[in-house]
This record gives C-alpha cells, structure tokens and sequence, in this order.
C-alpha cells in the first residue's frame, strides 16, 4: 500500500475514533508522518502509536495530535501558534497546514536540527523553529493565540499563560497525582477557564537547555 493509501487509514481510524474537525483531519492526511521518524521505523509511521525519535523522546500518536490541535483550534482559527517541544517537527507541520505562523521551541539541538531539515525539504515555510528553553515562550512573539505544550508540565507554566493573547488557549498535559491530564486553558474576560480533555502520556517538560 502507498503512504498516501495507509495515510487514509490511518485518518479513517482517528475519524471513527471521534476526530471531528474536517481541517485537522484534512491536515492529517496531507502531511507524510513517515518523514518525520527514521527509516528504520518508517513502516510503522502510520499505526496510532508513539514511536521513538532519539535521545529517549517520542513522536506523539497521532490520535493525541490530532486531538490537541482540535482544542486549539475549538474557538476559531488562531494567527499565530507557539508549540513547546518541536521533537520531530511532526505536529508543527500539522499545524503549519492550519495556521499563518508557527513557532516552535526545542531544548535539544539534535532533534531542532532534524526538524528543521525536514521542514525545508517539505518547504514548510511559515514555521520558525528555536532552540530555547520553552518554560520562557517565545517573549518576543507574544501574544499568542494559540499554545501547544507537548511535554508534561508540573504545573501550568505561568510564563505561557502571561504570552496568550486575548481568547487564546493553551493545551498542556500537566503531572497530577503521578497522572497526567491534558488541559486546555482559556483567557477570557473574567480570567482563565480550565476544560479536563482526559488522561495523557507524555515524556517531561525539563528545564533548561540539553
Ligand atoms: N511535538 C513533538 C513531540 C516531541 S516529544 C513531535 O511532534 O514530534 C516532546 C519534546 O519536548 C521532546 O523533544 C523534548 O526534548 C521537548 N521538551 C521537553 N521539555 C522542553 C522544554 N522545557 N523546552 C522545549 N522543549 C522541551
């Protein structure tokens, strides 16, 4: 079968899996997640499943991708969208598809550099991708309407809320009780609302740079 023909299966599954927004499934089918592994797991690259990347992180599965982008996307479309933890450069790319301006933040250059090679060949353009501690955001882009953090936190880092933009939403997986949820936080005019979307597993938000 051809990437494209396991690429529509894997997106039929995410479907019936209850992925209902039409633009992050179109996203989802567009983008070859087998670029973004090594060939070596390439043939795997469409299973919903994690799959390693190198230096003990994962490429997420892409049911969790496909999920946090639509909570991102659940209040209208955002301009522009940080992304903490590039790793692959996967769900930045998915992301570039629906998005003007993408902005991803990696701690460790290896994965940054690969990444990046991998947008240039797929010519994704409107990503801007560095290597920074993401616990800061990105101070000179900010406000944010979107900001995905793809790495479990301890707690909700404070600095990416203050880097939201009016309306925009925040989707971490945050560390609670030895679990992790995935929540998506909303700055509105009375402050910020909190939505549980469930349990998630995730590598570590660190800190610092590797
Ligand atoms: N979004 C990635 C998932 C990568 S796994 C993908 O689509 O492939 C999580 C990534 O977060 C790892 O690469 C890890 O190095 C990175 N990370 C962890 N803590 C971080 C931090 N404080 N700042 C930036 N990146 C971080």
């Amino acid at each position: 079968m051809t990437s494209q023909g396991t690429r529509d299966r894997l997106v039929k599954r995410l479907r019936e899996d209850g992925i209902k927004d039409e633009q992050v499934l179109s996203a989802m089918t567009q983008v070859p997640r087998h670029e973004f592994v090594d060939e070596a797991l390439s043939s795997r690259a469409y299973e919903n499943t994690a799959l390693p990347i190198g230096q003990s992180q994962t490429i997420s599965q892409p049911w969790i991708v496909a999920r946090m982008t639509e909570a991102l996307l659940e209040h209208g479309k955002p301009g522009k969208v940080l992304e903490v933890g590039t790793g692959s450069g996967y769900q930045a790319a998915i992301l570039s598809h629906l998005v003007p301006a993408v902005f991803t933040v990696e701690r460790i250059d290896e994965l940054l550099k690969f990444a990046r090679r991998r947008f240039h060949a797929l010519r994704l353009n409107n990503i801007y991708a560095r290597y920074a501690d993401g616990h800061l955001g990105w101070p000179s882009q900010a406000p944010f309407d979107g900001i995905i953090v793809t790495a479990a936190a301890q707690t909700i880092p404070q600095v990416l809320l203050d880097q939201l933009g009016a309306g925009g939403v925040l989707v971490v997986p945050i560390e609670k009780f030895g679990n992790q949820r995935l929540l998506a936080v909303r700055r509105n005019d009375d402050g910020f609302e909190e939505t549980d979307l469930g349990a998630v597993v995730f590598v570590p938000m660190l800190s610092g740079l590797s």
